[in-house]
């Protein structure tokens, strides 16, 4: 587990404008400027992005954009690029997540070109993955997540993989308040390790980041961390105020 740096992203999803992003990166930065053994990351709107690069310069926290398109360039109305991304400062790029899938028509086919060409830029993808209720309820966990890592990360080279983040998020634990309980996501990020190990290098999949989403908040992240496969957490609500977020990042001094 210690070769994982642990990495903790807020997804702010569609909420702040630009001043109220600034503002609470502003405090957060300073409430989390002494944490140097995690990865932290904010992933704003595509309108606050740009401000909170700057706002971040020389801090300790990274920026993610929510979603991206996978052209370059061109009549794509709306749509924003890899290349945009990066240079609007961002290091990662959330993909696939589950309210991209369920309101937008996201499949695990454009979420394997969003990845190929957000890799052909240096970004680093946060893939997310996760079940419905009905499917937990109905024993099917298993397999809808083995089939969104397959059809998502099919074909990527040693060194793509390397760059890839496994969000595991529960969709009935997104937003509920309802977290899955540290066994249930240790159980099936232990599997989703293993099926990473069965397409690609047991070194790569070994080493790969999956972090744990569904309604983390200050309370349950250190119970969450203690397991020997969660390397982090993709956090929503919880993100949307410095004082939870800090305290989140901050779960190993409470
Ligand atoms: C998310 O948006 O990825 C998420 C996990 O949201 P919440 O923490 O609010 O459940």
């Amino acid at each position: 587990m210690d070769m994982r740096r642990p990495i903790i992203a807020g997804n702010w999803k569609m909420n702040k404008t630009v001043s109220e992003a600034v503002d609470l990166v502003r405090q957060s930065k300073v409430l989390v400027a002494d944490i140097r053994d995690i990865d932290i990351v904010v992933a704003p709107t595509f309108t606050a992005l740009h401000a909170v690069s700057r706002e971040i310069k020389g801090s300790n926290i990274e920026l993610a954009a929510q979603d991206v398109f996978w052209e370059t360039s061109g009549a794509y109305t709306g749509e924003i690029s890899p290349l945009m991304l990066k240079d609007a400062g961002c290091r990662y790029v959330i993909i696939g997540h589950s309210e991209r899938r369920q309101y937008f028509g996201e499949t695990n086919e454009s979420v394997h070109k969003k990845i190929k060409a957000s890799l052909a830029v240096g970004l680093h993808p946060i893939l997310c993955v996760g079940e419905a209720l009905e499917e937990r309820e109905t024993g099917k966990t298993f397999d809808v997540v083995k089939i969104q890592v397959f059809q998502c990360l099919e074909g990527f080279s040693r060194e793509e993989m390397d760059k890839i983040t496994i969000a595991y998020e529960p969709i009935w634990a997104i937003g509920t308040g309802k977290t899955a309980t540290p066994l249930q996501a240790e159980e099936v990020h232990a599997f989703i390790r293993e099926q990473l190990g069965s397409i690609t290098h047991r070194q790569v999949s070994e080493a790969m980041r999956i972090q744990y989403g569904g309604s983390v908040n200050p309370d349950n992240i250190g119970d969450l961390m203690a397991e020997p496969n969660i390397d982090g957490a993709l956090v929503g609500g919880a993100s949307l105020t410095a004082d939870s977020f800090s305290r989140i990042v901050k779960f190993r001094k409470k």
